[in-house]
């Protein structure tokens, strides 16, 4: 029996991608104002510095603290730390925290799993404050019994403990855990590792060119949708649940 439902939040809950571009469209307007740098300097820079991160910390919860980003883009390029990390770190966030919307149902969905008594958990690869900002944001905190971040586990999903860690949080079995989320290797090879019931989100997204949907493009060399439970409509998440359930 299913006594807990634990999400996923970035590309789960809301369209990461689309609050990603836009913040990092203010982003490069700012280094352009300050700097004089091109987009492409500043996106490149960017991504060379979080390449460095992962490579000298591994995959720990700071690889996401984008204050340890700028801070260090700013060193090497040797520009002023004040007052532009924190200008940075704010201007990321707080612009994509007001351009993140909810996949449709997201909300009504949460209240009937609680309604119906599952224990709802959110375990993501996130440093916490920033989740808790985006949660509160949403006004979905009030839904969850529990977070665990990747942060406060000192793992990352795919790694099992941090699966554990939730299911130790829900007061129950990993087998008595669905575990929802977009990612393949993060949450739905994830969850299988620690023995919990993955269940995949895979979004339509209404931003081709001619306005059609585009479906999620499936991962390649990964075990197909035929083996786990897929929803892409929040709208159908709670009897999905209830199948999983019986
Ligand atoms: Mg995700």
């Amino acid at each position: 029996m299913i006594k807990s439902v634990i999400f996923d939040i970035d590309n789960t809950l809301y369209d990461y991608d689309h609050a990603h571009a836009i913040a990092m469209r203010a982003l490069d307007e700012y280094m352009a104002e300050q700097f004089g740098w091109e987009p492409e300097k500043t996106e490149q820079e960017i991504a060379l510095i979080y390449r460095q991160i992962q490579e000298e910390i591994g995959q720990k919860a700071a690889c996401h603290n984008r204050l340890i980003r700028f801070q260090r883009l700013l060193e090497q390029n040797e520009l002023p730390l004040h007052p532009h990390a924190l200008n940075m770190y704010d201007i990321y966030w707080d612009t994509l925290i007001r351009n993140a919307k909810l996949y449709p149902g997201v909300e009504a969905a949460l209240s009937e799993l609680k309604k119906s008594g599952y224990t709802l958990g959110i375990g993501t690869n996130m440093t916490a404050r920033i989740q808790f900002r985006k949660l509160t944001s949403f006004g979905l905190l009030q839904f969850f019994d529990f977070i665990v971040s990747s942060e406060e586990a000192d793992r990352e999903k795919p790694q099992k403990d941090i699966f554990i860690f939730c299911a130790k949080k829900a007061h129950c079995l990993p087998s008595q855990c669905v575990y929802v989320g977009d990612s393949m290797i993060h949450d739905v090879i994830g969850a299988q590792g620690a023995g919990m019931h993955p269940l995949w989100f895979r979004p339509t997204k209404n931003d081709s060119a001619d306005g059609q949907p585009v479906p999620t493009v499936l991962p390649a060399a990964v075990p197909t949708s035929e083996q786990v439970p897929v929803f892409s409509d929040f709208h159908d998440l709670f009897n999905t649940i209830q199948q999983i359930s019986i």
